[in-house]
């Protein structure tokens, strides 16, 4: 089954900005997609669209679908249980006082008991490796703290789709390993938005390659990410770890 079907999306900013043109894309459950492109391609427009953030009326024609449900207004609340995002900025997702409450807030929101909540922000912290940081407050934590309890408040709702957009961008080398081992770990189907090639290559089986608003290649990670020409032509790059491993492929 698809986790993700969508059909012919177009979408345009009040301003006028044409960000995304007639796009038409699946995700099989259980796979682990990579959205790649150069900046403005419509990435994280297309993210937006996952879980209604940003509506549009759309028809029969052309529709997003999260496990053969069109979302639509009536049904935000489900789609955004099953579709879990985190944000390109991490301080647009971390709005509490303290990181117990950030990541009890969508359990809270499903009406779970005080005791359910409690152990859902113990368990998703120990996930995250961040035992112990209930009381500590979001906004003086490392940016690699900070994108951990971000991946906690999404892990916390237990979505059956996982939307990254730029994971690791702001990470220094340590901390963009260990938040891959966490990603790995997690067997959610998951959509990478992200400029960091060696991460996609190595989470991803499946890449979509996005600019100007439509999809331009798709297909097997290291066969896209190797075709040297195709990663030029839409302002990226052969990553280091392929070019190790194929020197002249
Ligand atoms: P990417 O994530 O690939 O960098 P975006 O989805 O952010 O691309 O942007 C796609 C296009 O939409 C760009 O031309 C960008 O300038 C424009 N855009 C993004 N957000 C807005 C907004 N809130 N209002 C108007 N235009 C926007």
């Amino acid at each position: 089954m698809n986790a993700v079907e969508i059909q012919h999306l177009s979408f345009r900013y009040p301003n006028g900005t044409e960000a995304l043109r007639a796009i038409s894309c699946s995700v099989a459950e259980g796979s682990c997609v990579g959205l790649i492109g150069p900046n403005g391609a419509g990435k994280s427009t297309l993210l937006l669209h996952l879980n209604g953030i940003l509506p549009e009326t759309l028809g029969k024609e052309s529709y997003v679908r999260i496990f053969g449900e069109p979302v639509g207004r009536h049904n935000l609340d489900t789609i955004r249980r099953t579709v879990g995002l985190l944000f390109q900025n991490p301080d647009d997702q971390l709005f509490c006082p303290t990181v117990f409450e950030d990541i009890a807030f969508g359990p809270q929101q499903f009406g779970l008991s005080a005791r359910a909540v409690n152990t859902k922000v113990q368990d998703t912290l120990k996930r995250v490796g961040l035992c112990g940081f209930e009381q500590k407050s979001p906004h003086h934590l490392s940016q690699g703290e900070k994108r951990r309890i971000c991946l906690a408040s999404v892990l916390a709702c237990e979505p059956r789709i996982l939307v990254l957009d730029e994971p690791t961008s702001d990470l220094d080398p340590r901390s963009r390993r260990e938040f891959k081992i966490l990603l790995r770990q997690i067997t959610a189907t998951k959509i990478i938005a992200s400029h960091d090639l060696d991460m996609i290559a190595e989470l991803c089986d499946h890449v979509l390659v996005l600019d100007g608003g439509t999809i331009v290649a798709e297909g097997q990670t290291i066969k896209l990410l190797n075709d040297e020409a195709l990663m030029l032509a839409h302002g990226l790059e052969r990553p280091h770890s392929l070019r190790h491993l194929h020197p002249h492929g």
